[in-house]
């Protein structure tokens, strides 16, 4: 099948992409490898989305893709496996069907990072989440740790306390946190109980999670912890496989180098969102989608004065 634009992703800047290159007169299709939305939909809770003075991810990103559907077509749980560039066309793999097309933006995003510490594969899913608003609700009156220092760590351990959890413990591994200083104060407010300095190094239980081992990176003494359920929130990795075998070039966090129009060094290619890096928010992946739409337009023989 031959199409103008192939938009691949399904986070806010896929959406914002498809909206853009429709309304500057390009027919894109979306590709998303789930049932979209990307990790936005975890969030809990988002206060800095201008518009919306506070809404759960996963509303805010239904209203994105609404808006998208009406415009272009989305083909959901359609993963792309490989993009091969020949002349200055674009030979699209996908699980389902193979297409061609003139341009391609990637807004793939990013993925949860895992600790890689014994237990944690184990015993996921039996107290063991990274993902607080899906799986907080089985913690109610129990004890959770929430692992990680950053503006998701901090988000859901004050999400947690407030859905009722008995005892919420932030553990991170420096004296500081890396959050922005408003959740700080919130999780303060919230009695959200602070471990500074320590690694957790395991997750111990059979069936579910009883205990977690941690350990002082000062003096390096380990302790056991009772805990109900571990929540991990330790930042995210790029998706980059794709780009990575378009040799498209990435920095060396693995996040993919694009100029102010989101052009990345492959002529036809242009990537957006949380997979460029930087900032990484909503309102940033949507600005880099309508971007990269745009820029498109370079490639498709098409006017658009910007
Ligand atoms: P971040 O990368 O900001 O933070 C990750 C945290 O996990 C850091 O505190 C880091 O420690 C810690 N960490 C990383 N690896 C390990 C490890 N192996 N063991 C223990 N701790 C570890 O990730 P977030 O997911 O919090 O945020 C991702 C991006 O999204 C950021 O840019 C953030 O600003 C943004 N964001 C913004 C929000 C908002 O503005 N409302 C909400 C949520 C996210 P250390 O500090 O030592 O590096």
């Amino acid at each position: 099948m031959e199409i103008e634009l192939a938009i691949i992703g399904g986070g806010p800047a896929a959406y914002s992409a498809g909206i853009y290159a429709v309304r500057a007169g390009i027919k894109p299709i979306i590709f998303e490898k789930d049932g979209g939305g990307g990790l936005a939909i975890f969030s809990p809770n988002i206060e800095n989305y201008p518009g919306f003075e506070s809404i759960s991810g996963i509303d805010l990103m239904e209203k994105m893709r609404l808006q998208a559907k009406k415009y272009c077509e989305i083909r959901t749980f359609e993963k792309v496996k490989k993009i091969q560039k020949n002349n200055n066309d674009f030979y699209i793999e996908t699980i389902k069907e193979k297409y061609k097309s003139k341009a391609v933006i990637i807004s793939t995003g990013s993925e949860y990072k895992k600790l890689k510490i014994q237990g944690e594969s184990e015993l996921q899913g039996k107290g063991v989440s990274y993902c607080a608003t899906c799986d907080g609700f089985f913690f109610k009156d129990k004890k959770v740790a929430v692992i990680g220092g950053g503006n998701s760590a901090l988000i859901e351990a004050i999400y947690l306390k407030q859905i009722g959890c008995k005892e919420v413990v932030l553990i991170h591994r420096r004296d500081q946190l890396r959050a922005e200083k408003a959740y700080e104060e919130e999780a303060k407010k919230n009695n959200i109980k602070f471990l500074f300095n320590k690694n957790v190094i395991k997750i111990n239980g059979s069936e579910k999670v009883e205990t977690i081992s941690v350990k002082d990176v000062i003096n390096l003494k380990e302790t056991k912890l009772k805990i109900n359920g571990v929540f991990i929130s330790i930042g995210e990795i790029p998706q980059n496989l794709i780009a990575k075998e378009m040799n498209i070039k990435l920095d060396e966090k693995g996040y993919i180098i694009v100029d102010k129009n989101q052009r990345t060094n492959i002529k036809g290619v242009y990537a957006a969102g949380d997979i460029t890096g930087g900032l990484r928010q909503i309102i940033t992946a949507c600005a880099e989608g309508a971007i990269a739409a745009l820029s498109t337009t370079e490639v498709l023989g098409k006017n658009y004065p910007y």
